[in-house]
């Protein structure tokens, strides 16, 4: 992460312990070679004004030259203080010409910087420097302060500097000569180019990404990408220098908020690679605290508490690191298999670290690698982060057409079902269609054709028989005496035995021939291509098997029909109510003439009586 931050966590213990300590033999820098590159930092003494109230001419006198301490380490750390700091150094030279020596503060965030220079009687000359002025106003337009200092031949001088930030305060100055400076500064300058020239193209990889795999994580990359590149142009100096140098506000306040911002990008970034909320949800809280701290850091640097806003911000760049290598931990533990690219990019970074600490504290050598570790370490960490992004976006994919493929599975299997039931519901529908047709046309007690049924098939059988000059039969049959039956044995039994006799009369009719409930007790039946013969016995075979049905429930009481029969020849057209008319009239004659007995019946139209012939047969069948 922003490693200056992280650096700060890691020399934390040296920041608020022993810095500083107590020396009060001051030292004496020997300039004797022309060549010069020294680190001041050895040998020069602070001193802590936390009123901020002391002057040069106080800070001078001799009431505090016992109160300057040596810096314990390298770099003259102090940290986070609301104080100014003074620091004291010397140089004698000891070259046979006058010398011009660079004084450079190698740290770019430092709000102002005075040196105070002896000016030849008794009092000092000052010059100021550091972000406060814009950027231009510098003496040497370079990412880091640089005083130019003259160094007459054999002399020896003291110089005050006076440093207040509202960020750390860190002091690693160094000396050069103007030539090893160049030298340097193109050095250093390259390599932060290369540095920053790799981080543009990883974004612009990453924004290639988002545009070809249209994955959300793409952007959250390239958006942590984006200030933490921007975070480490302003920590180096650079983005005062190239991006914004008259704007002295935002140089203040840009550490904060873009170290917020990085902060959250990179959260946000993490916890969607990692899914971590998947895997664990305290550590997705974590997640959101660290992010509200990063927002409320950011917030506290735009109303220009700076001072507290850098305090707040660098604790949640402190907090990011562990919390994302422990929810690394977890989601791999949990299947994420991104996880470990992610730990490993991590890892490579704190080895990088780790080897500019050890630069840092003096264990490792001046080198291109261990001073910029930081950089080749973070240029690692967002290229692994890249593999790990991509090995994401691969199992996110895959993942997706397992999905896609088990929906269109499930798709298909449901449109089998549906169709299913819609092919039940229609057979069913149907079903119960030719129920209700059926019960519309059927007497509910007898199930035999109901009244209108019967005429109209009557009506039907008539056209057909006329149609193709067929005979037809057709007979009106009535229950003698059922409603005795009724009075005596009840209503129910009556039912029983319309019952039984409708049952008599489907059993004794052929297939073509039809019967249905005319009335109460009174039945129509129809027998197309009937013939005069056939037709008697047939009715004569039925009155019979009426006859014959025993009846439990009227302990062996016979029960008997009687019949008007009517045959039609089909040769004249005649009304089917005409025909009803007869066998009616028929049935009428069988009940006078004492019921349980088949009458013939004649055409009443026209005074026109059934054939004689017909007349005869049925006469002598009847009567047989
Ligand atoms: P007849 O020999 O002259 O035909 O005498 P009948 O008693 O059969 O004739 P009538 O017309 O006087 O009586 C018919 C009876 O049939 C009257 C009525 O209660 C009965 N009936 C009509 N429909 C039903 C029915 O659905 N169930 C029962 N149980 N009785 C019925
Ligand atoms: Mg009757
Ligand atoms: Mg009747």
């Amino acid at each position: 992460m922003p490693f200056q931050v992280l650096f700060r966590v890691i020399l934390l213990g040296l920041i608020f312990t022993a810095d500083i300590h107590a020396d009060v033999v001051s030292s004496v820098t020997l300039i004797d070679n022309k060549k010069t590159s020294i680190n001041l930092s050895d040998s020069m003494q602070v001193l802590l004004d936390h009123d901020k109230k002391l002057s040069i001419e106080s800070i001078s006198s001799a009431q505090y030259q016992h109160d300057f301490l040596s810096v314990a380490t390298g770099n003259g750390k102090i940290g986070f203080t609301q104080a100014a700091a003074w620091v004291r150094f010397s140089l004698a030279s000891r070259l046979q010409a006058r010398q011009l020596l660079l004084l450079e503060l190698d740290y770019p965030l430092m709000d102002r910087v005075v040196l105070y220079q002896p000016d030849g009687s008794g009092g000092y000359s000052q010059r100021i420097g550091g972000d406060e002025l814009i950027f231009q106003a510098r003496e040497v337009t370079y990412r880091n302060v640089v005083f130019p200092i003259l160094l007459e031949p054999g002399e020896t001088q003291t110089y005050y500097l006076r440093f207040t930030s509202k960020g750390a305060l860190h002091l690693p100055l160094k000396l050069w000569d103007p030539l090893s400076f160049a030298e340097h500064a193109s050095l250093s300058q390259i390599s932060l180019g290369l540095y920053f020239g790799a981080f543009l193209l990883l974004i612009v990889t990453a924004i290639g990404g988002l545009y070809l795999l249209k994955a959300n994580l793409f952007f959250w990359y390239a958006l942590y990408l984006a200030f933490y590149g921007l975070l480490n142009l302003t920590l180096t100096g650079l983005g005062y220098q190239v991006l914004w140098p008259e704007s002295p506000v935002w140089q203040s306040r840009a550490p904060s908020i873009l170290v917020s911002c990085a902060v959250i990008s990179a959260l946000i970034f993490s916890s969607k690679l990692l899914d971590i909320e998947k895997y664990s949800h305290p550590f997705f809280n974590l997640f959101r605290f660290t992010i509200v701290l990063a927002i409320v850091g950011a917030l506290l640097s735009l109303l220009g508490f700076v001072g507290f806003a850098n305090q707040v911000s660098s604790l949640s760049g402190m907090v990011l690191v562990p919390v994302v290598m422990v929810a690394a931990v977890l989601a791999y533990q949990g299947g994420n298999s991104a996880a470990r690219y992610f730990l490993v990019a991590w890892g490579v970074f704190l080895v990088f670290v780790f080897i500019a600490g050890l630069y840092y504290w003096g264990v490792l050598p001046h080198g291109l690698v261990t001073t910029y570790a930081l950089q080749i370490g973070s240029v690692f960490e967002v290229t692994i982060l890249a593999v790990a992004l991509a090995d994401r976006v691969l199992t996110l994919n895959k993942e997706k057409e397992h999905a896609d493929r088990q929906a269109q599975h499930y798709l298909t299997m449901l449109n089998e079902k549906l169709g299913k039931m819609v092919e039940e519901r229609t057979a069913e529908l149907e079903r119960s269609n030719r129920q209700l047709q059926a019960l519309a046309i059927h007497d509910s007690l007898t199930m035999l054709l109901n009244h209108n049924a019967i005429l109209d098939l009557m009506g039907v059988a008539v056209r057909t028989a006329n149609r193709y000059r067929q005979p037809l039969c057709i007979a009106m049959m009535d229950i003698d005496h059922f409603k005795q039956i009724n009075d005596e044995y009840g209503h129910q039994i009556g039912d029983e035995v319309l019952v039984k006799i409708s049952e008599t009369l489907n059993s004794s009719l052929r297939a073509s021939d039809s019967a249905g409930r005319y009335g109460g007790e009174e039945f129509l039946l129809v027998l197309p291509h009937t013939s005069v013969e056939s037709s008697v016995e047939l009715v004569e075979r039925m009155r019979k098997n009426i006859r014959e049905i025993e009846f439990e429930a009227l302990s062996g009481r016979e029960i008997t029909v009687s019949m008007g029969l009517m045959v039609y020849d089909g040769i004249r057209p005649i009304a089917p109510d005409s025909l009803l008319k007869s066998a009616d009239f028929a049935l009428y004659q069988a009940k006078q003439k004492g019921r349980d007995r088949v009458e013939w019946g004649k055409l009443q139209e026209n005074n026109h009586l059934a054939p004689v012939s017909f007349q005869k047969i049925a006469h002598s069948k009847l009567h047989s």
